[in-house]
């Protein structure tokens, strides 16, 4: 029977059965009360798409020497909002709630500063350096207009390093959010590097950018307007003046030397280990507590939203933060926009449920002792508990995808063994069955 996978059955008072549009489904029952505004849940069959890219990111960031950290969801509203005064994030963006004991919290909007804070407290900094941390899945929200792959909590895969002011630990974070791109399966994603200079060199910056700005300001939207006193590098990267940004003064021809050299080994190393890469002039990045390196990963399909995660060098941030003096690095990467792109790219495999074997058979006992057997012994087992007929049991291993299953036909006989791949099928003594599921499934 042809079903459309946009049709969803629903149920409609006393055993009424209609179809409706998935896409068009609102909440039904007056009494269930819907997901919060830009949230999004993980059912079952989707929890595989991030279980792969978590997978990928803990393998990756322990290859390249990262330990996990994991922080609580929200801080005092005092460090988050220390961080970033002139930062539109922080200024109109974040959950700041007052709870029941009249503290000031905020949910984190991001996962750096509340890292940093946790490595202070937890005096790692005290130790040998460097520090180098990650975090995965780590929930972060904001308080905007939500869209596709932007939503008001979202999840972050991040790395940061403490104690290391070299371009070589710029080159590695690089490295290795390209390597997770590719590992993911993400092909048209191009890095963006540029530099924003250090609290040395980036006034005389600021102060050429202002330069070529202020006749320009009458034309000019209003959020450009507004930052041109306080952040005048933000004017670089608006998404409405964008003419106006490619005719500005370029930060690598501003900075001082010590900044100009770092970028220029910066870029050796990148060469060296054959990465290539755009040299991005506009490219500033969201958070105040930059200097020097700024990278972002762009992505061709996804639209408007085209950056698929970033970082860069920050190395006043411990220190503004209560800390000593210690340079850092880090980048952060959304993972629901990454599976925005994975999926736009039509790259993403179908996942399985991890079901190696489904019994069937007309003997309950038997089918859940089989069942049961086969799970203690390592493999994904399901049965079907509604105890329906064979047919119907079919098409539930098929909903399943489960990898083989077996047909138990009574004590006597031997059950029907079929690869659901290549189709084969075979008589095998019921005793052996999980022993030869478990080759097949070593062997594939
Ligand atoms: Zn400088
Ligand atoms: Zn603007």
């Amino acid at each position: 029977m042809y079903r459309d996978p946009d049709l969803a059955p629903v149920f409609r008072g006393r055993g009424f059965l209609s179809y409706e549009r998935r896409s068009e489904v609102r909440v039904l029952a007056a009494s269930v009360t819907p997901r919060a505004r830009g949230t999004e849940d993980v059912l079952p069959g989707e929890v595989l798409r991030w279980r792969r890219l978590e997978g990928i990111a803990r393998e990756l960031a322990g290859r390249y020497g990262f330990g996990e950290i994991r922080t609580p969801s929200f801080e005092y509203t005092e460090l988050i909002h220390r961080v970033g005064e002139s930062t539109d994030v922080v200024q109109k963006e974040t959950y700041d709630f007052i709870d029941r004991g009249g503290r000031s919290l905020t949910l984190r909007p991001e996962g750096t500063a509340p890292v940093v804070r946790a490595c202070l407290q937890g005096g790692l900094f005290g130790g040998s350096l460097p520090i180098k941390v990650f975090y995965v899945t780590l929930s972060a929200f904001r308080y905007e207009r939500p869209e596709a792959g932007r939503l008001r909590q979202h999840h972050q895969f991040g790395c940061e390093c403490f104690g290391s002011p070299g371009p070589a630990t710029d080159a590695e974070l690089i490295l290795l959010m390209a390597d997770f791109f590719a590992a993911a399966g993400i092909r048209s994603v191009v890095p963006h590097l540029n530099t924003i200079g250090c609290p040395e060199c980036r006034p005389r910056y600021r102060e050429a950018l202002q330069a070529y700005y202020r006749d320009r300001l009458p034309t000019l939207c209003a959020d450009c307007r507004r930052r041109f006193d306080q952040n005048p590098l933000r004017l670089l990267d608006c998404k409405v003046d964008r003419e106006a940004a490619l005719g500005a003064p370029h930060a690598v021809d501003h900075v001082c030397a010590a900044c100009a050299e770092h970028f220029q080994t910066l870029r050796a190393l990148l060469a060296a280990a054959g990465l290539s890469y755009e040299l991005d002039h506009q490219l500033v990045r969201g958070f105040d507590y930059y200097t020097r390196t700024v990278f972002e990963f762009v992505h061709a399909g996804i639209g408007a939203q085209a950056s698929l995660g970033g970082g860069g060098r920050y190395d006043g941030l411990v220190e503004s933060l209560g800390g000593t003096a210690v340079p850092a690095a880090g980048f952060g990467l959304g993972m629901e926009r990454l599976l925005v792109a994975l999926a736009q790219e039509g790259l993403e495999a179908q996942p399985t449920t991890g079901c190696d074997i489904f019994v069937a058979g007309d003997d309950a006992a038997a089918v859940f002792a089989l069942c049961s057997e086969a799970r203690r012994a390592g493999l994904g087992a399901e049965f079907d508990p509604l105890g329906r007929s064979l047919k119907a049991q079919f098409r539930h291993a098929d909903r399943l995808g489960a990898r083989h299953v077996v047909i138990l036909q009574g004590p006597e006989q031997p059950a029907v063994l079929r690869d659901m791949r290549t189709r084969e099928q075979r008589d095998t003594p019921a005793s052996d069955v999980v022993a030869v599921v478990q080759a097949a499934i070593a062997g594939r």
